[in-house]
């Protein structure tokens, strides 16, 4: 799905160089990459604040750590995202409430959260999915209306950007109280390992999460609050300083991709292609079409004979895994999530594809649409 292979050719004595210079000062630990790395990430999101931490998960923990909520409290989030955003909800023994995304943009439904605010929501977080923008300003203006704190899980949409009405464009993760991201590999800045990062305006809350992620202390080996052990390490740092100028070239990369397949894929009738929403810029960190009228699994099978991957992001959506029935969860109706797992399908999509590459892939899925017909 992703060749970090070839990205890795093209920047490999920037990196090789920035690896050796972390053994050669055996920094390992909070060396001065990390903090050159977080400033600089800062100054690219325009945030006051970058809280780097050891992955996507923790990031998205450590925010709700810092919100001082109680047991049972609710948190609302989509049930169509990745497992990490509703994981941390129950690990914390707070409530998911599962809400409905646009059949659309796959991003979290307005009037479905709308419905699903009580007097014991505590947080909101929208997952700006496959790297689009979720639909902040009204998302904003509910929340506001109730003092809601929104957490933004930004993990696939680092370096796209959201248009309010205004006109004023925002940085995804910038705008909700607390944003969240991974560095995972594949993501669309990835480091070579694990990584992750909260971004926040608000000092006392950075000041807060810094210390969460820090064993709960300020100064060393006094301990104020709970916290946990999670930090970005140095080589990761200084990898992600080599690759941090070009995450807009990549994203640009990823939507020249989609572009092609778009094209290809125009007024298909089984293909539903990507949609759009006119006030995100989609940095296309899955490339998820719609299928209709086809067997999905057998078109899946088919592209695989042609060593074509393809996904389902995700096969089964977090409403209906056993880690809440477990929890005795409500019974969560979600009529628009289950039918688009039903209809997903991802295609390979990263920052090396090239012109050939996606000739191959297109050709091959409209042969495998139209032996996979019902
Ligand atoms: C990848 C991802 C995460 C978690 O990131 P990790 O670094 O793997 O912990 C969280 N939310 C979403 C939407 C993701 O895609």
């Amino acid at each position: 799905m992703v060749d970090l292979k070839r990205q890795y050719a093209h920047i490999k004595p920037a990196i090789d160089k920035a690896i050796q210079n972390v053994i050669d000062t055996t920094a390992f630990i909070n060396g001065p990459d990390v903090n050159a790395f977080s400033n600089e990430l800062a100054s690219y999101l325009n945030i006051k604040h970058v809280i780097p931490c050891a992955n996507g998960t923790d990031a998205l923990q450590i925010a709700l750590m810092a919100l001082d909520l109680q047991p049972g409290d609710e948190v609302i989030t989509p049930s169509f995202t990745y497992i990490a955003t509703v994981e941390v909800v129950a690990l914390l023994h707070l409530k998911p409430v599962f809400v409905e995304v646009d059949a659309d943009t796959f991003t979290m439904n307005t009037e479905s959260l709308k419905k699903a605010i009580t007097h014991k929501t505590k947080a909101i977080i929208p997952v700006h999915l496959y790297g689009q923008s979720a639909n902040m300003s009204e998302i904003l203006q509910i929340a506001k209306e109730k003092n809601i704190p929104v957490i933004e899980d930004t993990a696939q949409a680092i370096g796209g950007t959201y248009t309010f009405p205004n006109g004023v464009v925002a940085k995804n993760g910038t705008m909700g109280t607390i944003g969240t991201t991974s560095f995972f590999p594949s993501k669309n800045l990835g480091c070579y390992g694990d990584g992750g990062a909260i971004f926040t305006h608000d000092d006392a809350l950075a000041d807060k999460m810094k210390m969460i992620a820090n064993h709960g202390q300020k100064i060393r080996y006094y301990h104020e609050l709970v916290g946990c052990n999670s930090r970005l390490d140095t080589m990761q740092a200084a990898i992600l300083r080599v690759k941090l100028p070009y995450l807009d070239a990549y994203c640009d990369s990823r939507r020249t991709a989609a572009d092609y397949y778009d094209k290809a894929f125009a007024n298909h009738p089984n293909i539903t292609t990507p949609y759009r929403a006119a006030y995100s810029k989609h940095v296309f960190h899955q490339y998820t079409l719609k299928l209709n009228g086809v067997n999905r699994d057998q078109v899946i099978a088919y592209l695989a004979t042609k060593e074509i991957p393809s996904m389902l992001y995700y096969p089964v959506p977090a409403h209906k895994q056993n880690m809440f029935k477990l929890l005795g969860g409500n019974d969560f109706k979600l009529a628009t999530t289950d039918q688009l797992q039903e209809q997903v399908l991802s295609l390979p999509i990263h920052t090396e594809l090239t012109e050939e590459e996606l000739k191959y892939i297109t050709t091959h899925f409209k042969d495998a649409i139209k032996a996979a017909k019902i």
